[in-house]
């Protein structure tokens, strides 16, 4: 059985002593469990306290929000993925929508950041999804699409099948309006699709839905048997809602 990937998303929240408190109220509670992984990305500068509390649990794992596709360099304020790697990072973030609509990365810069990512032994997780204009137009295969061609470009199959995609519609992130499970599962099925042509046969492709989804909502999106899991922004902040999403159970496949 694949492992549903959970994955919180902390933006800019939570410095260290805060990052330690949820992760170790959450870890207190949530006994491990083979079917699903728990992935955190804090804010780097509390990565490294994340990295210490979940030291011993195989179930959890912690990655940064952001990387530079360049491996070291004049790039003020900037995280490489070898230096995030050494920080103790399993996985990745890149192409975040508040990445691409709020700091203009483009489509070109998230294929490079996947490179750099992969090529430092980090799991990238590529974060495509449409505007809400673009949904109204009926252009979200599109846009995803064209998202997913750039954010994989230049990888063979194998590096490709190493990539988890989470599809997040930018009209639902932070917004409390989410997907219908029906709606994301028809948009994870064309993602599927797609990857299915340029992976190698068999290999089932990770892909996480994300936006709004919260502790009411997180058992009727699982319940979709196209998610393998969830990326949370504000509903993981706190240990309470995170635990309730945790606890939801899953599609029987
Ligand atoms: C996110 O930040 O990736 C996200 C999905 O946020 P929220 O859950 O708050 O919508």
């Amino acid at each position: 059985m694949s492992r549903l990937l959970f994955a919180a998303n902390w933006k800019m929240h939570h410095a260290p002593a805060a990052a330690r408190e949820v992760v170790r109220a959450v870890l207190a509670r949530h006994r491990p469990q083979p079917d699903r992984e728990l992935i955190f990305y804090p804010p780097a500068v509390s990565l490294g306290v994340v990295v210490e509390e979940i030291k011993g649990r195989r179930d959890a794992a912690a990655g940064v929000q952001n990387v530079h596709w360049e491996p070291k360099g004049a790039f003020t304020g900037e995280i490489s993925a070898p230096i995030a790697a050494a920080a103790g990072a399993v996985w990745a973030l890149v192409g975040h929508s508040e990445r691409r609509h709020k700091f203009g990365e483009t489509d070109a810069e998230t294929g490079k950041k996947v490179r750099a990512a992969l090529a430092a032994g980090l799991k990238p997780m590529l974060c495509v999804g449409e505007l809400i204009e673009e949904r109204r137009a009926g252009r979200t295969e599109e846009v995803v699409l064209r998202q997913l061609a750039a954010g994989l470009a230049d990888l063979d199959a194998a590096a490709t099948a190493r990539v988890a995609i989470a599809y997040e519609p930018v009209w639902a992130i932070g917004t409390g309006v989410n997907a219908t499970p029906a709606d994301a599962a028809a948009v994870h099925r064309v993602i599927r699709g797609w990857l299915a042509q340029r992976t190698p046969p068999g290999a089932r492709a990770a892909i996480l839905y994300g936006g709004s989804v919260n502790a009411d909502n997180a058992a009727a999106l699982l319940a979709e048997d196209e998610l393998d899991g969830v990326l949370v922004g504000g509903a993981s902040l706190e240990a309470e809602s995170w635990l309730k999403i945790l606890a939801a159970p899953r599609a029987t496949r």
